[in-house]
């Protein structure tokens, strides 16, 4: 099945040929079309599967069918468990994004450099990629609103587990609008990730590749 039957508009069709992806991996054919429809997802899927771009064009779809009227909150929230995660995704929605008719300006925040830039460059942000730490750090300098995210990508989910982030996770959870939608992606399914699932997702599409 090609991309173009997944649901995307033609300025993404453009953009994804444009990185010459000629078909859809797995993934992306089971995730794409779900998320653009509202649902939450839950999938078990590791680097390489192609997960990053399963999210990243349906949320940027998304954001071309809302209203252009925009106002300076956070919409989509990705938290991610490194800094380099976070610059990759970050960058995959630049390379995506950037012919797109409606610009969607997404920034990445993570600890380990100074914090005074990713406030600055946090003012417009419409779509965040995080690591825990700094984005409570920044969140604790009122440095972004989170009170009308719509959004919420879990990325590599076991792993940010693994690193100790569960108590960061939870307190972020906390700050969120309860009405979204959530998407959670983790190579494994343990119980932890299963508690997640059960506290945060709404009758998630499964998907495991
Ligand atoms: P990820 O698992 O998201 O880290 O993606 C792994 C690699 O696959 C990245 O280099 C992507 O650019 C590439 N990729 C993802 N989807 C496709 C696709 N449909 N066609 C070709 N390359 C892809």
């Amino acid at each position: 099945m090609p991309f173009s039957s997944l649901g995307l508009s033609k300025p993404l069709l453009k953009a994804i040929s444009a990185q010459s992806y000629t078909k859809p991996y797995p993934i992306q054919l089971a995730a794409i079309p779900p998320i653009l429809e509202g649902k939450d997802i839950l999938g078990i899927a590791k680097t390489g599967s192609g997960k990053t771009a399963s999210f990243v064009l349906p949320i940027l779809e998304l954001f071309q069918r809302k209203s252009v009227a925009r106002n300076r909150f956070v919409k989509a929230l990705v938290l991610v468990p490194t800094r380099e995660l976070a610059v990759q995704v970050a960058e995959v929605f630049h390379v995506f994004g950037e012919t797109l008719p409606r610009l969607v300006k997404t920034v990445a925040v993570y600890g380990g450099v100074s914090i005074n830039p990713q406030m600055i460059a946090l003012r417009d942000a419409e779509i965040v990629v995080a690591t825990p730490g700094r984005l409570l750090d920044l969140m604790a300098s009122n440095a972004l609103q989170l009170t009308e995210v719509d959004t919420l990508v879990l990325d590599e989910a076991d792993k940010m587990l693994d690193l100790g982030f569960e108590e960061e996770m939870e307190r972020i959870f906390d700050r969120l609008p309860r009405r979204r939608q959530t998407i959670l992606f983790s190579a494994t399914l343990g119980d932890a990730i299963q508690d997640i699932n059960a506290a945060l997702l709404r009758n998630p599409v499964k998907i495991e590749i």
